[in-house]
C-alpha cells in the first residue's frame, strides 16, 4: 500500500497526481479543466473523475492504493488540519457552501464521485484554511458588529495554506534549521496570490481573508480595495451584490490594468514601453513590498523570503520589483542569481546578505499526499 491518488479541485478544473510514495515518483498525473463550461466537454466534477479513472487506467493499481487526498478549498473554523473524510465531514463541509459558494461544491461533488470509485480505500481532505488556523485573534479579527462576527462567520481565513505550509518547510531545510526556528515571509505568487507570515513553522498572518478576494493583486481579482467602493458602483451604475464580486474576482487585477492576466504578457508589455503594463506591473509589486513591511513588522525577526508558484518562480521582474528598496532591511537580490532560470530550490540573494531571499517551487500534492497519509498515521515515508 504504498500509492496516494491526490485530487486537487478548483472551481472548473481537477488537476490529479497518483503518487508512489516510496520514491515519491508521480505515476500517473494531468489535469481536467473547462469543466462545466459551455466550451467544456465535461459536465461536472462527477464527470471529470470519470476522465480521471480512465487516464489512470493501467497506472493505478487498487490494491496499493492507501489514500485519496483531497483539496477543499474552505474549512472554515472546523477543521485544523488534514481530517479523514466521513459523511459528517462531507456536512461540515456542505454548510461551509456560503462561505465557497463556487469551491465547495465542486470539492464535495468530487469527494462523492470519488467515495463511490474506491469505495474501501480512505480518502482524506487537506484544507486551503487548515494551516492558517494558528492565527492570533488579532490577526483574523475583523473590526464589524458581533453579529456578523459570530453568526455569519465573518473573520479571516486565509488560503493556499498547503502551499505555504509546504515552501516554509522546505525554506527551513534549505537554511539548514527546524520549521521551528525560522521565521519565513512565504509569496505565493500564481493566478492567485498570497502572502503569508510564518512563525517558527506556524501562520501567524496572511493576506486573503474571508474569501481569496483581500490582499495582492492577482490574475483577474483586485486584492485589497476600499469596501465602500462596493456601495458606491451599486449607487453609480447599479449592478447587483453578483456582479460586483464576480468583476472583483474574474475582471480586475492585472486582467483590467494591463488587459491580460498572465504575468508573461504584462512583463512583455511593459519592456516595450506599454503604459498601462508599466503600470500594472508596479501596483502589483508594491502592493507586495506593502505586504513584506506589514510582515516584517508582525514577526520581529525574519530569516528568509520565500517565493513560490507561477510568478514567484519564473518572474525575475516581479521578485526584484517587489523587493525595490528594501536594502536598508537587509533584504536584497542578486541581479545575477534572480535572473537565473531554474525549476530547482535556490537561493536569489547576495552572499552576504542578513536575510535569505530564496525561490522554493511549490508542491501543494506532494503536501496533500503527506499529510493524508500522516492522518492514516503511515507517516514513515521519507522527507525529501
Ligand atoms: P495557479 O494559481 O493557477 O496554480 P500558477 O501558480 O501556475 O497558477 O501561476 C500561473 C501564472 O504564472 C500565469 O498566469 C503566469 O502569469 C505566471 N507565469 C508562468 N510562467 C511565467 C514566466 N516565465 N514569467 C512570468 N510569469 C509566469
Amino acid at each position: 500500500m504504498n500509492q496516494v491518488l491526490v485530487l486537487n479541485s478548483g472551481s472548473s478544473s481537477i488537476k490529479y497526481r497518483l503518487i508512489d510514495m516510496d520514491d515519491r515518483a508521480r505515476l500517473a498525473d494531468g489535469i481536467v479543466e473547462r469543466i462545466g463550461e459551455s466550451a467544456g466537454s465535461v459536465a461536472d466534477h462527477a464527470a471529470g473523475m470519470d476522465v480521471v479513472l480512465a487516464a489512470l487506467k493501467g497506472k493505478l493499481d487498487r490494491s496499493r492504493l492507501a489514500a485519496v487526498g483531497h483539496r477543499v478549498v474552505h474549512g472554515g473554523d472546523r477543521f485544523r488540519g488534514p481530517t479523514l473524510i466521513d459523511d459528517e465531514v462531507c456536512d461540515t463541509i456542505r454548510k461551509l457552501i456560503p462561505l465557497a459558494p463556487l469551491h465547495n461544491p465542486a470539492n464535495l461533488t468530487l469527494i462523492e464521485a470519488a467515495r463511490s470509485a474506491f469505495p474501501d480505500t480512505p480518502q482524506v481532505a487537506v484544507f486551503d484554511t487548515a494551516f492558517h488556523q494558528t492565527l492570533p485573534d488579532y490577526a483574523y479579527t475583523y473590526a464589524v458588529p458581533q453579529e456578523w462576527r459570530t453568526d455569519l462567520g465573518v473573520r479571516r481565513y486565509g488560503f493556499h495554506g498547503t502551499s505555504h505550509q509546504y515552501v516554509s518547510r522546505r525554506a527551513a531545510a534549505m537554511l539548514g534549521r527546524e520549521p521551528e526556528e525560522v521565521n519565513v515571509i512565504v509569496l505565493h505568487l500564481g493566478n492567485g496570490a498570497s502572502v503569508c507570515a510564518v512563525r517558527e513553522g506556524k501562520s501567524v498572518d496572511t493576506s486573503m481573508g474571508m474569501t481569496p478576494l483581500e490582499g495582492l493583486v492577482m490574475g483577474t481579482r483586485s486584492g485589497d480595495l476600499d469596501p465602500a467602493v462596493c456601495a458606491y458602483i451599486a449607487r453609480q451604475a447599479g449592478p447587483s451584490a453578483e456582479q460586483i464580486d464576480q468583476t472583483l474576482n474574474k475582471a480586475s487585477g492585472l486582467l483590467a490594468l494591463a488587459g491580460s492576466n498572465d504575468m508573461r504578457d504584462v512583463d512583455t508589455a511593459a519592456a516595450k514601453g506599454d503604459e498601462a503594463a508599466r503600470l500594472a506591473l508596479d501596483v502589483y509589486c508594491y502592493r507586495i513590498r506593502k505586504y513584506i513591511g506589514a510582515y516584517l513588522a508582525a514577526l520581529g525577526r525574519v530569516d528568509a523570503l520565500a517565493f513560490t508558484a507561477g510568478i514567484g518562480e519564473n518572474s525575475a521582474t516581479v521578485r526584484a520589483g517587489a523587493l525595490l528598496g528594501l536594502e536598508h532591511l537587509g533584504i536584497s537580490v542578486s541581479p545575477k542569481r534572480n535572473a537565473q532560470e531554474s525549476k530547482q530550490e535556490r537561493y536569489i540573494s547576495p552572499y552576504w546578505a542578513q536575510t535569505a531571499v530564496l525561490v522554493v517551487p511549490t508542491d501543494e500534492e506532494i503536501e496533500i499526499a503527506d499529510q493524508a497519509l500522516q492522518v492514516l498515521g503511515r507517516a514513515d515515508t521519507a522527507q525529501p
